[in-house]
Order: structure tokens, then C-alpha cells, then sequence
């Protein structure tokens, strides 16, 4: 059987609950029908069945597993997260050795979980945090959290991936210099992706936010720019600094997203994700 080869899953949980308050939340912007998806339930006891019927069917998630929410996934129980991250554990293989945990940052503040996952999966967990600055206080204030979590054990001791959103909070002049301060101070940090937020077609406030405050095509070009001249790229858009990846995000192509909720494997529109989908989305991968 010809393996098929997507992205990532993505597994969004069902609460809402987060411990900031982000002017643009994806989140309130895109996610909002999942939650009353399947009635609300999390269903995780499935996610035993619907691995072993990918494996099945010889599916495999080059950059592996991301366990995400519509709010903060470190509100869950420990006991909860523990049932998530052993089902991972059992099938880490489809993820190609990548489980990748996506958190407000409040993880940080719940060293018993972040152990037990680290436990169950070593080398392979990530923890991935969104920013808008580079300075502590100014994304603190922008995102509305109450910690720094730049300054706790639990962030120095991890696997970090940071995804830097692009808003007018990063000066494109002074970008390549802000994010080498940046590696150099939090040597935690294994990966960086520079995000272009999406401003997408539903008109909320979120995405008017957004509309006002991202970055236009000719500040983002000024970053890259500005990166080229700095240091010896890979290529354009791919950077080795200091022992860092630094690199462009990409988003999986609108309706080819592979998310599971509820216990069921769906797109961002809610559409079932059958196998024949995943196939197409191989093929136009290839
Ligand atoms: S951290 Fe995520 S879920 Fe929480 S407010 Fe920000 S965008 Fe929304």
C-alpha cells in the first residue's frame, strides 16, 4: 500500500478557557463551531481507534502530531493530558517522532504536566507559544496574560518552538537584530517561524484587528530582506541562526487541513476527512 504523506494532524480540544486574551483569536475568529461539534464532547477515547485506522491505511504526518485548542490546552487535567499523550505514544511513528504541544504559555506554569509528557515522550515534545513581540512586557501587555513565562524553569528547561506573529508590534527594521537578542537570551528555543496572522474572510472583530495591525507585503518582504543580509540563509525564507531553524510558516492550503475533535477526523470547515480526501491532499502535495 502507497504511503500517503500529509502535513499534520492537528487535535483541537473542545473548551474555550484560556488564560489570555488575544486582540485577534483565532480561536473566537475560525474554531467556534467545533465546540458544539459531536455535543461538545472531546471524545478522547477514540483517538486509539482513529490512529490505528490511519496507521491502517498507511498515513503519516511528516511534521507529526499538534494537540491544540479553540482555548489553552494545559487547563485539561493532568490525568486528561496523560490519556492524549499515551495514545500518542503508542502510534508516534505516523507522527514521524513529533508530538507538539500548542500552548498560551501557561504550560509554563504546570511543571507536573510538562513532566509527565516529557516522560511519556522524551525527545519527540515540543511546546509551541505565539508571539507578537519580542520584549516580555509589550507581548504580555498586547496579548493580555498576568506571567512572563520567558523567565520560568519550565521554558528554559523545554523544547520550545516559537511562531512570531507579524504585526505592527515588530519593527521591520530592526527585526534581525531583535531576533538574534531573542535566540541568544532563550537558548530554549529550538525553532522559529516567522507567521504571516491570517485575516481570512470572516469579518469579526478579530480579523479587523488584524486588518489594522498586520504587517503589510512590503514590511514582511523588509524582514526577509533584512534576514539575507544578516545571515548565510539555506535559501530565502530558511535560517540557521546560532544553532536555531528560522524559518516562514506555512498553512495548510484552506480545506486541506487534517483535525481531529470530537473523536472524528475533520477540515477547519467542519467536512469529514476521509481516507480518499487524504489521498487527494498526498497527491497535491506531491
Ligand atoms: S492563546 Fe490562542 S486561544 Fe488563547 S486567546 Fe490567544 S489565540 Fe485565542
Amino acid at each position: 500500500m502507497e504511503r500517503i504523506e500529509i502535513p499534520y494532524l492537528e487535535q483541537v480540544l473542545k473548551s474555550t478557557d484560556c488564560t489570555k486574551v488575544c486582540p485577534f483569536c483565532i480561536a473566537k475568529a475560525y474554531r467556534f463551531k467545533f465546540a458544539n461539534m459531536h455535543e461538545g464532547k472531546d471524545n478522547f477515547e477514540k483517538n486509539d481507534e482513529v490512529f490505528q485506522f490511519l496507521q491502517d491505511n498507511n498515513v503519516f504526518f511528516s511534521k507529526g502530531y499538534y494537540l491544540s485548542g479553540q482555548g489553552e490546552p494545559s487547563l485539561y487535567s493532568k490525568e486528561t493530558l496523560e490519556q492524549i499523550f499515551t495514545s500518542v505514544k503508542k502510534k508516534i511513528s505516523i507522527f514521524n517522532n513529533k508530538a507538539t504541544f500548542c500552548s498560551s504559555g501557561h504550560i509554563f506554569n504546570e511543571i507536573d504536566k510538562v513532566e509527565m509528557i516529557q516522560h511519556l515522550l522524551g525527545d519527540c515534545f515540543k511546546i509551541l507559544v505565539l508571539r507578537v513581540a519580542f520584549d516580555a512586557e509589550r507581548d504580555r501587555t498586547i496579548l493580555n496574560y498576568e506571567k512572563d513565562y520567558l523567565n520560568t524553569d519550565t521554558f528554559k528547561s523545554s523544547n520550545n518552538v516559537v511562531h512570531i506573529g507579524l504585526t505592527k508590534h515588530i519593527n521591520p527594521q530592526t527585526f534581525s537584530e531583535d531576533l538574534e537578542r531573542f535566540i541568544e537570551e532563550n537558548p530554549s528555543v529550538s525553532q522559529i517561524e516567522i507567521k504571516t496572522l491570517a485575516q481570512g474572510p470572516i469579518d469579526t472583530q478579530q480579523t479587523k484587528w488584524l486588518k489594522k495591525n498586520g504587517l503589510n507585503n512590503d514590511e514582511e518582504l523588509a524582514i526577509y530582506d533584512s534576514l539575507v543580509k544578516r545571515f548565510n540563509p539555506d535559501n530565502v525564507y530558511n535560517f540557521n541562526i546560532n544553532g536555531t531553524n528560522v524559518r516562514k510558516f506555512y498553512s495548510s492550503k484552506l480545506g486541506n487541513e487534517v483535525v481531529l475533535t470530537g473523536g472524528v477526523l475533520v477540515n477547519y470547515e467542519g467536512s469529514p476527512i476521509t481516507i480518499q480526501k487524504l489521498e487527494e491532499i498526498n497527491n497535491g502535495a506531491k
